[in-house]
């Protein structure tokens, strides 16, 4: 796989899958620009990391609910790069709870955090995207927007409105060869998941068919396959992986 000559914009990617994915896609050739919310050493350090892979990186300091800040990344990376051909909407929250006990800034949180980031930055790549002649956009779902969760009413809305936005996007946006789909990803290894007790852990391992927790990189290779022109034909479409967890 080759995506030598792309821009790309990884929102989330100073650490877990998001990282994972800046990483990939630098090893393949394109030039990365990664956004974080606190954690400005890490990020640099996945530039350094970038570098190394020969292609430009770039680390920008942005919270992904900020709609104005999200057009202000997009303009400098398509300032300093030329234009943007690939957005991967990773940026991610959670914080779980029942919903007897569940508060509105929980619920306000994960859905602005993890849906409203979407919208935001969808919207602002769209203009360059169209002057580029085209595009890729990945959102990065989870099984549980599919299935559901007890405990995760807040987190499986914003993973079940973002793949509903998906759909709607690519619907508008394919007669202008922009094209964006969902990368649903099942129980992965981050410190998203180190959170989850032992017996949660033990129970979701019980529950996939393959019988293990994914690693990032089993998430940033499909990634990186729709960020590619392999999957020019691809659009609207929702991949699950999960270890077969929501089959
Ligand atoms: P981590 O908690 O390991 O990393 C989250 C990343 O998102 C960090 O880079 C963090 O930046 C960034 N981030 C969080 N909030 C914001 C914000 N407001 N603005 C900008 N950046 C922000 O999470 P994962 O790597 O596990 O998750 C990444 C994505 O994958 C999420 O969308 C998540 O929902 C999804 N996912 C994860 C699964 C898993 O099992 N791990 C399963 C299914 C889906 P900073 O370091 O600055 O805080």
């Amino acid at each position: 796989m080759d995506l030598k000559g792309k821009n790309c914009l990884v929102t989330g990617g100073s650490r877990g899958i998001g990282k994972s994915i800046a990483l990939t896609l630098s090893k393949l050739g394109a030039n990365v620009a990664i956004t974080y919310s606190r954690s400005a050493d890490a990020a640099n350090e996945v530039v350094k990391d970038m570098e190394g892979n020969g292609v430009k990186g770039m680390a920008l300091q942005a919270d992904a609910t900020d709609f104005s800040k999200a057009e202000e990344v997009v303009s400098t990376v398509v300032e300093k790069w030329g234009s943007l051909e690939v957005l991967v909407n990773n940026a991610g929250i959670t914080q779980d709870n029942l919903i007897l006990r569940m508060s509105e800034e929980n619920w306000d949180a994960v859905i602005t955090t993890n849906l409203k980031s979407v919208f935001n930055y969808s919207k602002a790549v769209t203009k360059p995207m169209m002057r580029a002649r085209g595009g890729s956009i990945i959102n990065i779902g989870s099984v549980v927007g599919i299935s559901g969760n007890a405990g995760q009413s807040n987190y499986s809305a914003s993973k079940a409105g973002l793949i509903g936005f998906t759909k709607s996007f690519a619907k508008e946006l394919s007669s202008r060869n922009i094209r964006a789909n969902v990368v649903a990803p099942g129980y992965i290894l981050t410190e998203m998941t180190e959170k989850l007790d032992e017996k949660v852990l033990n129970a979701i391992k019980q529950e996939t068919p393959l019988g293990r927790a994914g690693e990032p990189e089993e998430v940033s290779n499909v990634v990186a396959f729709l960020a590619s022109d392999l999957s020019s034909y691809i659009t609207g479409e929702v991949i699950r992986v999960d270890g077969g967890m929501a089959m």
